[in-house]
């Protein structure tokens, strides 16, 4: 039974490596689910009668589009669009737009995978995608960025929609983009399908708290972390990277419930303040200004700019929020947040820390919550959305901010309630990635071929 599994989840990880050559991140982000599903099968022989891993792995559909657009100085340019609708056996597709030079396929593809079980743990009715393009939004106008998304939605429109697909937020894509996708894509269609996109503004069909969902869901679920080891956020040190979305709001929260948040970064360097990050600055720095971090420092001559975007991780401190990017945190970096003592960590990010970190964290008990765990209050609230929208009403803040941490503390109780029952006591990430599995995969065997 035992070889019999192993060589299953073996051959199929080498079907997918073979189908998918030089696809880094896909093959990272799936060999990190791959190992924690060997105990599952030995247990559910029926998962590889009906090739379950091998029909996950492969994408239902995947599009790639040409997006042309003109710049201000009357250019015309040209982008790649992606979409990959991995998996909807348990709801439409749902998962983020990436704008980002780096955007390829095997990102989107190493996203959408991951968002299959991080959406099945929000226990929301939503299945796996995820798309974006190669396009830098850095440096571009409001113009360029508007005539940019209604190119991208005149070809995504005829590929998503309330019940099929529906696509959010990712770096590169906040309120502003939503807000030009959304007005295209009604153009598009000629009706107003408000289910189509999350993260909406508020005016027209959006959630509260779903700005803050994905920051205030990951420090709940490291308040549930700290709390079943005897512990709280009160009087501990934070060091969390990114200033985008997810920071902005983890730092927020954190520091509500008692912790100080001594640094952040963006791509350019981090900032350091003892004294505890004024949040305000970052917000209007980031989110009005769309500036520089480094330009902190001359509002607040205390702190200190260093332009080496990973060395954030050599400021001692007692938790770690890695919110900023994929493999922003590698096996040296582990290592010197162990040295320097610190007791939690979690993944505001997708797939932000390296295999070998996770193995150094999780070697030297740090308490590890991952990415599809820890940051799935964001496509959690997005589903919320979804149902506000289909039911034509609007829940207050506190509804929703209840159901969010409801949410959290499901996920982590049902994390920890599967690396137990599979023999990994208290391993997140086997417990994440098996809970993740399992909905899915009954579905799909229920389902058929
Ligand atoms: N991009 C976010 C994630 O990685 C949110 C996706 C959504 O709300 O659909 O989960």
């Amino acid at each position: 039974q035992t070889t019999n599994a192993k060589e299953y989840v073996d051959s199929v990880f080498a079907t997918l490596q073979k189908r998918n050559p030089h696809e880094e991140e896909f093959h990272q982000a799936a060999k990190e689910i791959f190992q924690s599903l060997t105990p599952v099968f030995e247990k559910h022989p029926e998962f590889i009668e009906h090739n379950i891993l091998e029909r996950m792995s492969e994408p239902e559909r995947m599009v790639t589009f040409r997006v042309p657009w003109v710049d201000d100085n009357g250019k015309v340019q040209v982008n790649r669009g992606f979409r990959v609708q991995f998996n909807s056996a348990i709801g439409p597709y749902k998962g983020g737009l990436r704008f980002h030079p780096s955007v390829n396929a095997s990102i989107v593809k190493f996203l959408g995978f991951e968002q299959i079980f991080k959406n099945s743990l929000t226990g929301q009715p939503i299945g796996g995608g995820k798309g974006g393009s190669d396009f830098d939004p850095k440096g571009k106008s409001d113009g360029e960025i508007m005539r940019f998304c209604q190119s991208f939605m005149s070809e995504l429109s005829k590929h998503i929609g309330p019940d099929t697909d529906v696509p959010a937020g990712d770096i590169g894509v906040g309120g502003r983009e939503i807000g030009y996708l959304f007005g295209q894509y009604k153009k598009m269609r000629g009706g107003n399908e408000a289910g189509v996109l999350t993260g909406k503004g508020l005016d027209f069909g959006g959630s509260l708290a779903r700005t803050e969902a994905t920051g205030y869901g990951t420090v709940y679920f490291v308040q549930e972390m700290l709390k079943y080891n005897g512990e709280s956020l009160e009087g501990k040190t934070v060091v969390v990277s990114g200033s985008g979305n997810v920071s902005i709001y983890a730092i927020e929260k954190a520091t509500e419930l008692g912790a100080k948040v001594v640094a952040c970064s963006d791509s350019g360097g981090y900032i350091y303040d003892e004294n505890g990050i004024d949040l305000d600055t970052v917000k209007r720095l980031k989110e009005v200004e769309r500036k520089r971090i480094k330009e902190y420092v001359t509002e607040h001559p205390s702190a200190t700019f260093t332009p080496d975007f990973t060395g954030i991780w050599n400021i001692a401190c007692d938790i770690a929020l890695p919110c900023a990017t994929q493999n922003e945190l590698n096996d040296e970096a582990a290592k010197t947040l162990v040295a320097n003592g610190v007791k939690a960590v979690a993944e505001g990010a997708n797939m932000p820390s390296t295999l070998d970190a996770i193995d150094i964290f999780l070697e030297n008990d740090v308490l590890f919550g991952p990415a599809k765990a820890a940051n799935a209050g964001g496509v959690a609230v997005s589903a919320l959305e979804m149902a506000q929208n289909s039911s034509r009403i609007s829940w207050k803040f506190d509804e929703v901010d209840a159901k969010l941490q409801e949410i959290m503390k499901d996920i982590y109780k049902n994390s920890v309630i599967a690396s137990e029952t599979y023999g990994h006591h208290g391993n997140l990430v086997v417990g994440a990635n098996i809970a993740g599995f399992l909905k899915v995969a009954k579905a799909m065997v229920a389902q058929g071929v």
